[in-house]
């Protein structure tokens, strides 16, 4: 029978070593694929408990995985650990407050998503050592995961390849399922014209400033007509220079195009061209198009979700302290009039307790259990666990990390994230987690399902929406 109650004890006794992960990650706060010190601090804290760990996988230097156990079912949990650009926060500071020499911050709660997905495979590594139980864990850790496709590439380059079933996680505000994502692409418009002086000889020049304005006119055109759950979005990337007097003959836009599909996306990204290619005409200006890459929505698996949704509620939410709720209280008094109704109300709501009640202690430590209206929910964000999705039966869970309502990436998320709360929501997903790998272990026939319904789902078919000649960092 499965011992249920020592996945509780080995997560309590290592919740202190999880706790430092989630600091250690936050303090490094590195970017991109340029996570090299969180990397190594992740790959040797491995070794130390016990994992044989190759570094530099799929030919990326700061990816990794840590292989504990033998035999079937292989179970992948995914880490990811890089932060975002211009967010570098204090943790539990209730003003904008960056760390001094500090470019990046984990506004995405990278440190904690770090620490829960490194703890459950210590805590799952600790279980296959204590009952002796045949089974494998793989723990990968997976770079530039914001807007830089690690996984993708991890997929296209086989990493993943022989995993039974995967799980991971991301903090949130609550704990639930983390439902269908939107697929993306990243691509880059380059316009090159010819310079000359605006006001002596404008007859001379050909606007490249001009194509990137006439191309997000009719990309504005062009939002009537795509379907409603898509998402375009852009940047200049450059506009020319500072001079309004010299004709632009150079300027760049960034386009995020993102829908439920990866062929929907496919059919968007078509007429995009056009219309720059449209914008380049009228202008008498070229037009370079890149793809720097992309990623398919995210298929939450029902086998591997009911899993681990059994896993957290048989496990129970974040623990949260008195300590924990005094720090969330100085958050919810940052909030407008407004949004602090809002957070209070739906906190409440999913708690189950009086709007008073709640108030006092404003963190969510239920956990929503997977039922259907939960495995259909469709998020507007996107993630690359997604591409893992296609190729193994793979789910993701949120867990309480924030008060509600707080977004991700806003400085108020690092704040949050980096102080004990964090801590206590990657400490309840190594618990969930750990106890969802002894649950396949238990019971391995659950991985033929899982792997049945991943059929059905796709098809058998994956297309890498990576293009050929693309390399990981490219267009960062
Ligand atoms: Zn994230």
């Amino acid at each position: 029978m499965y011992e249920t109650k020592k996945i509780h004890e080995i997560a309590e006794r290592k919740s202190d070593e999880i706790a430092q992960i989630q600091h250690s990650i936050f303090d490094l706060a590195e970017y991109g694929y340029e996570v090299q010190k969180s990397a190594s601090y992740l790959e040797e804290l491995l070794e130390k408990e016990g994992f044989q760990v190759e570094r530099g996988i799929g030919d990326i230097e700061t990816a990794f995985v840590g292989t504990y156990g033998s035999g079937k079912p292989v179970i992948g949990i995914l880490a990811e650990y890089d932060a975002l650009p211009n967010l570098s926060q204090k943790a539990g500071e209730t003003k904008r407050c960056p760390i001094e020499g500090k470019a990046y911050g984990h506004a995405c709660g990278h440190s904690a998503l770090a620490a829960g997905t490194v703890g459950a495979a210590i805590v799952a590594k600790e279980y296959l050592k204590e009952t002796g139980k045949t089974g494998t864990v793989k723990v990968f850790g997976c770079p530039a995961e914001e807007t830089g496709f690690g996984k993708s590439f991890m997929v296209k380059r086989g990493c993943f390849e022989g995993l039974d079933m995967c799980f991971t996680w991301h903090p949130m505000d609550h704990t639930t399922l983390w439902g269908r994502t939107l697929a993306y692409y990243k691509v880059r418009f380059d316009f090159k014209g010819i310079t000359a002086h605006a006001g002596g000889a404008p007859e001379l020049g050909r606007s490249a400033l001009d194509a990137c304005e006439l191309m997000n006119v009719g990309v504005n055109y062009l939002r009537e007509h795509i379907i409603s759950s898509a998402r375009v979005h852009y940047a200049y990337l450059d506009a020319g220079g500072e001079a309004p007097n010299i004709v632009q003959d150079h300027a760049s836009l960034l386009y995020f195009i993102r829908a439920p599909k990866m062929s929907d996306c496919d059919a968007i990204l078509a007429r995009v061209k056009k219309i720059a290619q449209g914008a380049a005409l009228m202008t008498e200006t070229d037009v370079n198009i890149k793809v720097f890459g992309g990623l398919h929505d995210n298929l939450p698996n029902p086998t591997a979700s009911r899993i681990l949704s059994d896993a957290f509620v048989a496990e129970g939410g974040p623990d949260f302290t008195e300590e924990d709720f005094a720090i969330a209280r100085k958050f919810l008094d940052l909030l407008s009039p407004e949004a602090k109704e809002a957070a209070i109300k739906a906190g409440a709501k999913a708690e189950g307790i009086s709007e008073e009640e709640f108030a006092k202690r404003p963190l969510i430590t239920s956990v929503e259990a997977v039922d259907d209206r939960v495995m259909e929910r469709q998020y507007t964000a996107s993630t690359d666990v997604g591409d893992v999705s296609y190729i193994v039966p793979t789910t993701q869970y949120s867990a309480t990390t924030s008060i509600p309502g707080t977004g991700l990436h806003t400085w108020q998320f690092a704040a949050q994230v980096g102080t004990s709360i964090g801590d206590k929501g990657s400490i309840a997903v190594a618990r969930a987690i750990g106890r969802a790998c002894a649950e396949v272990w238990e019971n391995p026939e659950v991985v033929k399902t899982a792997k049945e319904e991943l059929l059905e789902a796709t098809g058998g078919e994956y297309v890498s929406p990576i293009p050929d000649g693309v390399e990981p960092g490219d267009g960062m």
